[in-house]
């Protein structure tokens, strides 16, 4: 796919991601939006997100972000970043009005929802795809730093198996941007508020580990967040915390989102495909980090669940 021919006619161009942005659909898509704006210095570009966790505020133009999605004229180019089409919340409709649909995204579950898709799995991050997609020499500091984000964020500093020597090529030329990355590495990632870690704290306190202790499930209800005041933003990183258990293959973390509907966040280490798990109740992700929502009693949610992991335990001693 070449980007700028993708939009060379279009004079509107709008950029989304997907509902609860993480660090990658931020980086992603502040990344794109800062370099079409410095390409495309003529064209209306707009870039739609739920208002993004205040550790991104670091990033150059966070603060053009639209997060009211208000009715818009139909956009000659819309992009959807690291998700499929059904994620993008408020700007699912702006989507599916443009004239042209363009997605990119590197989540397995996802086949494709533009006229114009540029969707690999292989790839750690949204974030790398734009950095392969624009031109390099039209990269400056910003646009780097936000990249890295979106890289450092969907690694887990690349600590996952996702990061390739691709990616860590991508960093070096980014980092030679001489921002300061080991202050953004702690300030974005590993920094965490007091509630935060409280309420890491009492979710690993309650942890239950199930199947001989190769998974481990925590729940929090809606009264517990209420009680220390906590928001989604607030509950990253607990999930692969449970995953880091020792002799854990599989962590289940959710989270009370409605009368009997929880929000599920699952991390594997490689053995059980929690993206087939998730997509088959309706979300999807990663082999090794994947999400979906679902309804019943947390008891519910975790028996049918763990049906699924087990079938994928039995399949595994099968073959
Ligand atoms: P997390 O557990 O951090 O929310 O998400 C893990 C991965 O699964 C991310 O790549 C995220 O985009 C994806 N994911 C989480 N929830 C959902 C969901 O409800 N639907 C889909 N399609 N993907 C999800
Ligand atoms: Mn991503």
């Amino acid at each position: 796919m070449k980007l700028l021919e993708e939009c060379k006619q279009a004079e509107r161009i709008g950029i989304s991601g997907h509902i609860r942005p993480d660090g990658d659909c931020v980086g992603s898509c502040m990344g794109l939006y800062l370099y079409l704006k410095k390409v495309r210095p003529d064209a209306d570009i707009r870039v739609f997100l739920e208002k993004p966790a205040d550790i991104f505020r670091c990033i150059r133009g966070v603060e053009e972000i639209n997060s009211d999605f208000g009715e818009q004229e139909a956009f000659d180019v819309f992009f959807c970043l690291d998700t499929a089409a059904d994620r993008l919340g408020g700007a699912e409709e702006y989507f599916h009005a443009a004239a042209k649909k363009i997605n990119i995204d590197h989540h397995v579950s996802n086949s494709g929802c533009g006229d114009v898709n540029y969707v690999i799995p292989e790839a750690s991050s949204t974030s790398e795809l734009i950095y392969n997609l624009i031109d390099g020499e039209e990269l400056d500091g910003e646009i780097a730093k936000a990249l890295y984000i979106g890289i450092i964020h969907d690694t887990g500093v690349f600590q996952y198996s996702n990061t390739s020597p691709e990616t860590l090529q991508a960093a070096a030329r980014l980092i030679s941007f001489g921002f300061d990355f080991s202050r953004l590495i702690e300030e974005t990632f590993y920094e965490k508020t007091y509630l935060q870690t409280q309420i890491l704290g009492r979710a690993l306190l309650e942890s239950i580990r199930f199947m001989d202790g190769k998974c481990v499930v925590s729940v929090l209800d809606k009264k517990t967040m209420e009680f220390y005041g906590a928001s989604s933003q607030d509950l990253e990183g607990i999930v692969s915390q449970l995953r880091s258990i020792k002799g854990v293959e599989c962590a289940v973390f959710m989270y009370q989102t409605g009368v009997l509907e929880y929000k599920v966040s699952m991390r594997s280490g490689g053995r059980i495909n929690v993206s087939r798990i998730a997509s088959y109740f309706g979300g999807g992700g990663h082999v090794r980090a994947a999400g979906c929502t679902m309804n019943g009693t947390s008891h519910d949610v975790i028996n049918n669940l763990s049906l699924h992991i087990e079938k994928q335990f039995i399949e595994e001693q099968d073959t």
